[in-house]
């Protein structure tokens, strides 16, 4: 078990050295933007391979923005689908999205997201928004959080959402009510996830919040946003979707359906910029090689 994540881990850097070194040569797909995956933004203090926890350091988050900001154009997501539509861009789109809601997108993101007057996408689990212990979800921080501080693992609350949604710089969506696996979850199961969170944000921060999903661990490929899953986030009135699935997004990416790009702790500009420019390819190769169930 050991030895594969670590291999999982050396496949990550090798991939992340091919597509920096490959930039030159690739071309960024017309009419495409890339939707940028982050879960929490802390700094660990431990770091476990076993669990593959993508936490990226304040201090690397904040290179990001400043990349982002001076060669991309940074939108809300619900605006990225018409924005790449409009024809060829100087800059690659980028919308910016989390997942899970940790407390310390308030304290360490929402300052930057305003310091670079940036927006962003924030997906909480409804059913545990400011919870005193860690998610039931979060296999690194049941692991670890007795010896890291809580602010690397502890839930946001809803006041500290509806500061959030006050700076207008963030969007509030929802990662579902309880952060059910869909291969282990039925059809009524998941369409009960996506109406509670729904009604459960616009009771709490405004009917303009809850306009997305984020499936939790949300790979096709492994099945965990089949059809019945998306047609019941439909009909819970949200009016898109994203999954894990790699890749970059535009007219042609099914709604509810969205690919992203994961960001990765030890990814530094150079990294970001392949990424954002779409040579996706050893990303796409890597996970065809991995193998197992996401944590996210
Ligand atoms: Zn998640």
């Amino acid at each position: 078990m050991i030895g594969r994540m670590y291999l999982k881990q050396v496949l990550k850097v090798a991939a992340g050295a091919v597509a920096v070194a490959s930039l030159p040569l690739a071309r960024r797909p017309p009419r495409t933007g890339c939707i940028l995956m982050y879960h929490r933004v802390a700094d660990l203090e431990v770091f476990d391979a076993r669990l593959d926890a993508w936490n990226v350091s304040p201090a690397r988050f904040e290179t990001h923005l400043e990349w982002v900001s001076r060669h991309a154009r940074c939108v809300a997501l619900q605006d990225l689908t018409r924005t790449v539509s409009e024809g060829v861009q100087a800059r690659p789109v980028v919308a910016l999205t989390f997942d899970d809601g940790f407390g310390n997108f308030h304290r360490c993101v929402l300052p930057l997201l305003k310091r670079y007057r940036l927006n962003a996408s924030l997906f909480v689990v409804t059913g545990q928004v400011g919870l005193a212990g860690p998610y039931s979800f979060d296999r690194w921080a049941l692991r670890n959080a007795p010896r890291t501080p809580s602010d690397a693992w502890r839930p946001i609350t809803w006041p500290q959402l509806e500061e959030c949604v006050s700076s207008r710089l963030v969007s509030v969506g929802s990662h579902s009510h309880r952060h059910l696996n869909a291969l282990e979850a039925g059809n009524d199961e998941l369409a009960e996830e996506a109406g509670l969170s729904r009604d459960m944000l616009v009771r709490h921060l405004g009917k303009d919040s809850a306009l997305h999903y984020a499936y939790p661990y949300g790979s096709t490929r492994l099945g965990q946003v089949r059809q019945a899953y998306q047609r019941a986030v439909r009909r819970a009135g949200y009016d898109l979707g994203v999954t894990t699935d790699p890749g970059l997004a535009g007219e042609e990416s099914p709604r509810y359906g969205m690919p992203r790009v994961e960001v990765s702790a030890c990814d530094g500009p150079a990294m970001l910029r392949a990424k954002v420019e779409g040579n996706l390819w050893p990303q796409r190769l890597g996970q065809g090689l991995r193998s197992g169930r996401r944590e996210g």
